[in-house]
Protein backbone atom coordinates (compact mmCIF):
# COMPACT_ATOMS: atom_id res chain seq x y z
CA UNK A 1 0.00 0.00 0.00
CA UNK A 2 1.31 3.64 -0.77
CA UNK A 3 1.52 6.43 1.88
CA UNK A 4 -1.00 8.75 -0.57
CA UNK A 5 -3.45 7.01 -2.80
CA UNK A 6 -5.11 9.08 -5.31
CA UNK A 7 -7.86 7.60 -7.35
CA UNK A 8 -10.36 9.10 -10.31
CA UNK A 9 -9.89 11.99 -8.77
CA UNK A 10 -12.56 15.12 -9.91
CA UNK A 11 -12.73 18.47 -8.99
CA UNK A 12 -15.16 21.17 -10.38
CA UNK A 13 -15.32 24.58 -9.74
CA UNK A 14 -18.93 24.93 -10.56
CA UNK A 15 -19.29 24.49 -14.35
CA UNK A 16 -15.26 24.45 -14.80
CA UNK A 17 -14.02 21.09 -14.56
CA UNK A 18 -10.36 21.73 -13.03
CA UNK A 19 -9.26 17.90 -12.25
CA UNK A 20 -10.39 15.00 -14.20
CA UNK A 21 -10.36 10.92 -13.41
CA UNK A 22 -6.97 11.63 -11.71
CA UNK A 23 -5.17 8.60 -10.74
CA UNK A 24 -1.38 8.76 -9.13
CA UNK A 25 0.01 7.49 -5.69
CA UNK A 26 3.23 8.57 -3.19
CA UNK A 27 5.20 5.71 -1.66
CA UNK A 28 7.01 6.27 1.64
CA UNK A 29 9.73 7.98 1.05
CA UNK A 30 9.66 9.37 -2.28
CA UNK A 31 9.90 12.67 -3.64
CA UNK A 32 7.10 12.51 -6.59
CA UNK A 33 6.62 15.46 -8.98
CA UNK A 34 3.76 16.91 -10.49
CA UNK A 35 4.51 19.04 -13.57
CA UNK A 36 2.40 20.66 -15.46
CA UNK A 37 1.34 24.06 -17.15
CA UNK A 38 -0.75 27.18 -15.93
CA UNK A 39 -4.43 25.48 -14.65
CA UNK A 40 -3.48 22.09 -15.55
CA UNK A 41 -5.16 21.47 -11.87
CA UNK A 42 -2.14 21.30 -9.67
CA UNK A 43 -2.77 23.44 -7.12
CA UNK A 44 -6.32 22.16 -7.08
CA UNK A 45 -5.23 18.78 -6.56
CA UNK A 46 -3.24 19.36 -3.87
CA UNK A 47 -5.72 21.68 -2.04
CA UNK A 48 -8.01 19.14 -2.41
CA UNK A 49 -5.59 16.37 -0.63
CA UNK A 50 -5.23 18.97 2.26
CA UNK A 51 -9.25 19.08 2.66
CA UNK A 52 -9.53 22.30 1.72
CA UNK A 53 -11.55 21.52 -1.76
CA UNK A 54 -14.39 19.19 -2.02
CA UNK A 55 -13.70 16.67 -5.06
CA UNK A 56 -16.76 16.15 -6.98
CA UNK A 57 -15.76 11.87 -6.67
CA UNK A 58 -12.94 9.84 -6.50
CA UNK A 59 -10.93 8.63 -3.36
CA UNK A 60 -7.76 9.91 -1.41
CA UNK A 61 -6.39 7.92 1.13
CA UNK A 62 -3.68 8.63 3.68
CA UNK A 63 -1.80 5.61 5.48
CA UNK A 64 -4.87 3.44 4.40
CA UNK A 65 -7.17 6.51 5.70
CA UNK A 66 -9.87 7.97 4.37
CA UNK A 67 -9.24 11.49 3.44
CA UNK A 68 -12.88 12.80 2.38
CA UNK A 69 -14.13 11.77 6.05
CA UNK A 70 -11.37 14.18 8.19
CA UNK A 71 -11.41 17.83 8.33
CA UNK A 72 -8.16 19.59 7.49
CA UNK A 73 -7.03 20.07 10.76
CA UNK A 74 -7.23 16.45 11.42
CA UNK A 75 -5.49 15.34 7.94
CA UNK A 76 -2.28 18.24 9.73
CA UNK A 77 -2.44 16.15 12.72
CA UNK A 78 -2.57 12.84 10.81
CA UNK A 79 1.17 13.47 9.19
CA UNK A 80 0.05 15.80 5.99
CA UNK A 81 1.35 19.71 6.14
CA UNK A 82 1.02 22.05 2.89
CA UNK A 83 3.13 24.96 1.81
CA UNK A 84 0.90 26.77 -0.12
CA UNK A 85 1.71 29.06 -3.30
CA UNK A 86 2.62 31.82 -2.35
CA UNK A 87 3.83 31.07 1.22
CA UNK A 88 1.48 33.44 2.83
CA UNK A 89 3.49 33.65 5.62
CA UNK A 90 1.68 35.64 8.49
CA UNK A 91 3.00 39.26 8.28
CA UNK A 92 2.60 41.23 11.35
CA UNK A 93 4.40 38.29 13.18
CA UNK A 94 7.91 36.72 13.63
CA UNK A 95 10.06 34.65 12.55
CA UNK A 96 9.63 32.41 15.28
CA UNK A 97 6.02 33.01 15.91
CA UNK A 98 5.43 31.86 12.26
CA UNK A 99 7.51 28.61 12.77
CA UNK A 100 5.07 28.56 16.50
CA UNK A 101 2.03 28.92 14.40
CA UNK A 102 3.30 25.66 12.42
CA UNK A 103 3.49 23.38 15.77
CA UNK A 104 -0.17 24.76 16.58
CA UNK A 105 -1.71 20.85 17.12
CA UNK A 106 1.24 20.08 19.25
CA UNK A 107 2.25 19.83 22.67
CA UNK A 108 5.08 18.45 22.99
CA UNK A 109 7.06 21.67 24.42
CA UNK A 110 10.58 20.02 24.93
CA UNK A 111 10.75 18.64 21.21
CA UNK A 112 9.16 21.50 19.54
CA UNK A 113 12.07 23.25 20.98
CA UNK A 114 14.50 20.74 19.37
CA UNK A 115 12.35 21.20 16.18
CA UNK A 116 13.00 24.96 15.65
CA UNK A 117 16.85 24.28 16.31
CA UNK A 118 16.35 21.43 13.18
CA UNK A 119 14.91 24.14 11.38
CA UNK A 120 17.51 27.11 12.41
CA UNK A 121 20.05 24.22 11.02
CA UNK A 122 18.36 23.86 7.92
CA UNK A 123 17.80 27.10 6.98
CA UNK A 124 20.38 29.29 8.98
CA UNK A 125 19.24 32.91 7.71
CA UNK A 126 15.81 32.38 10.23
CA UNK A 127 17.88 31.73 12.87
CA UNK A 128 19.09 35.38 12.06
CA UNK A 129 15.82 36.91 11.68
CA UNK A 130 13.65 34.74 14.42
CA UNK A 131 12.64 37.90 15.89
CA UNK A 132 11.89 39.95 12.61
CA UNK A 133 8.42 40.43 11.01
CA UNK A 134 7.87 37.71 8.67
CA UNK A 135 6.58 40.51 6.47
CA UNK A 136 10.06 42.01 6.07
CA UNK A 137 11.49 38.69 4.68
CA UNK A 138 12.81 38.13 0.84
CA UNK A 139 10.74 36.30 -1.52
CA UNK A 140 13.20 33.47 -0.96
CA UNK A 141 13.04 33.67 2.74
CA UNK A 142 9.66 33.80 3.43
CA UNK A 143 9.66 30.27 1.26
CA UNK A 144 11.70 28.86 3.51
CA UNK A 145 10.00 30.31 6.45
CA UNK A 146 6.57 28.48 4.63
CA UNK A 147 8.33 25.51 4.79
CA UNK A 148 9.97 25.46 7.99
CA UNK A 149 6.48 25.98 9.39
CA UNK A 150 5.27 23.14 7.69
CA UNK A 151 7.56 21.15 9.17
CA UNK A 152 6.72 22.40 12.41
CA UNK A 153 4.26 20.06 12.44
CA UNK A 154 6.15 16.93 11.77
CA UNK A 155 4.38 15.65 8.88
CA UNK A 156 4.73 12.40 7.35
CA UNK A 157 3.86 14.11 3.92
CA UNK A 158 4.99 17.62 2.70
CA UNK A 159 2.98 19.00 0.30
CA UNK A 160 4.93 22.11 -1.43
CA UNK A 161 3.02 23.95 -4.49
CA UNK A 162 5.60 25.85 -6.81
CA UNK A 163 8.44 26.39 -4.23
CA UNK A 164 10.67 27.80 -6.91
CA UNK A 165 7.86 31.06 -7.99
CA UNK A 166 9.16 34.51 -8.54
CA UNK A 167 12.49 33.47 -6.69
CA UNK A 168 16.24 34.01 -8.23
CA UNK A 169 18.05 31.06 -9.50
CA UNK A 170 20.45 30.87 -6.11
CA UNK A 171 17.38 30.29 -4.26
CA UNK A 172 15.95 27.95 -6.53
CA UNK A 173 19.15 25.84 -6.04
CA UNK A 174 18.94 25.99 -2.04
CA UNK A 175 15.37 25.66 -2.00
CA UNK A 176 15.32 22.13 -3.65
CA UNK A 177 18.53 21.00 -2.16
CA UNK A 178 16.79 21.77 1.04
CA UNK A 179 13.99 19.82 -0.13
CA UNK A 180 16.00 16.67 -1.28
CA UNK A 181 17.72 17.18 2.50
CA UNK A 182 14.16 17.05 4.08
CA UNK A 183 13.81 13.43 2.58
CA UNK A 184 16.35 11.95 3.23
CA UNK A 185 15.68 12.62 6.99
CA UNK A 186 12.65 11.18 6.41
CA UNK A 187 9.80 12.87 5.36
CA UNK A 188 8.17 11.76 2.24
CA UNK A 189 7.48 14.91 -0.54
CA UNK A 190 4.80 15.55 -3.26
CA UNK A 191 6.18 18.84 -4.90
CA UNK A 192 4.05 20.29 -7.29
CA UNK A 193 5.96 22.77 -10.03
CA UNK A 194 5.99 24.44 -13.27
CA UNK A 195 9.96 24.38 -13.22
CA UNK A 196 9.50 21.16 -15.12
CA UNK A 197 13.79 20.57 -14.93
CA UNK A 198 14.47 20.84 -11.47
CA UNK A 199 11.43 19.11 -10.28
CA UNK A 200 12.14 16.27 -12.00
CA UNK A 201 16.05 15.94 -11.71
CA UNK A 202 15.18 15.79 -7.84
CA UNK A 203 12.14 13.66 -7.97
CA UNK A 204 12.10 9.51 -7.59
CA UNK A 205 8.59 9.66 -9.48
CA UNK A 206 6.32 12.10 -11.59
CA UNK A 207 3.46 12.41 -13.27
CA UNK A 208 2.58 15.34 -16.26
CA UNK A 209 -0.69 17.00 -15.51
CA UNK A 210 -2.56 18.44 -18.95
CA UNK A 211 -5.75 20.00 -18.56
CA UNK A 212 -6.97 18.66 -15.72
CA UNK A 213 -5.57 14.96 -16.37
CA UNK A 214 -2.88 12.91 -16.25
CA UNK A 215 -0.96 12.10 -19.80
CA UNK A 216 2.70 10.85 -18.60
CA UNK A 217 4.10 8.91 -15.74
CA UNK A 218 7.49 7.60 -15.36
CA UNK A 219 10.48 8.47 -13.43
CA UNK A 220 12.07 11.75 -13.00
CA UNK A 221 14.69 10.60 -15.15
CA UNK A 222 12.62 9.00 -17.82
CA UNK A 223 10.32 11.93 -17.76
CA UNK A 224 13.67 14.70 -18.07
CA UNK A 225 15.00 12.33 -21.51
CA UNK A 226 11.04 11.89 -22.99
CA UNK A 227 11.03 13.49 -26.34
CA UNK A 228 7.57 15.28 -25.12
CA UNK A 229 8.06 16.25 -21.85
CA UNK A 230 11.65 17.99 -23.34
CA UNK A 231 9.72 19.44 -26.17
CA UNK A 232 6.61 20.34 -23.79
CA UNK A 233 8.23 21.48 -20.43
CA UNK A 234 11.81 21.72 -20.93
CA UNK A 235 11.95 24.31 -23.68
CA UNK A 236 13.01 21.59 -26.33
P1 LIG B 1 -1.35 27.47 -11.43
O1 LIG B 1 0.05 27.06 -11.59
O2 LIG B 1 -1.73 28.65 -12.26
O3 LIG B 1 -1.83 27.55 -10.00
P2 LIG B 1 -2.58 24.90 -11.52
O4 LIG B 1 -2.07 23.82 -12.38
O5 LIG B 1 -2.26 24.85 -10.09
O6 LIG B 1 -2.16 26.29 -12.11
P3 LIG B 1 -5.30 25.17 -10.72
O7 LIG B 1 -5.04 26.41 -9.96
O8 LIG B 1 -5.55 23.93 -9.97
O9 LIG B 1 -4.13 24.91 -11.75
O10 LIG B 1 -6.53 25.46 -11.70
C1 LIG B 1 -7.14 24.46 -12.50
C2 LIG B 1 -8.34 25.06 -13.23
O11 LIG B 1 -9.34 25.44 -12.31
C3 LIG B 1 -8.02 26.31 -14.03
O12 LIG B 1 -8.78 26.29 -15.20
C4 LIG B 1 -8.45 27.43 -13.12
O13 LIG B 1 -8.82 28.57 -13.86
C5 LIG B 1 -9.64 26.83 -12.41
N1 LIG B 1 -9.79 27.36 -11.05
C6 LIG B 1 -8.87 27.33 -10.06
N2 LIG B 1 -9.35 27.88 -8.92
C7 LIG B 1 -10.61 28.29 -9.21
C8 LIG B 1 -11.66 28.93 -8.46
N3 LIG B 1 -11.50 29.24 -7.18
N4 LIG B 1 -12.80 29.19 -9.11
C9 LIG B 1 -12.99 28.86 -10.40
N5 LIG B 1 -12.06 28.24 -11.16
C10 LIG B 1 -10.90 27.96 -10.59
Amino acid sequence: MSLLEVKDLSVSYGAIKAVTDVNFYVNEGEIVSLIGANGAGKSTTLLTISGLIKAQSGQISFAGNDLFKQMPSQIVANGISQVPEGRHVFPGLSVLENLQMGAFLRHDREEIHADYEKIFEHFPVLKERRNQDAATLSGGEQQMLAMGRAMMARPKLLLLDEPSMGLAPLFIKEIFRIIQQIQKEGTTVLLIEQNARTALAIADRGYVLETGKITMTGTGTELLNDPQVKKAYLGG
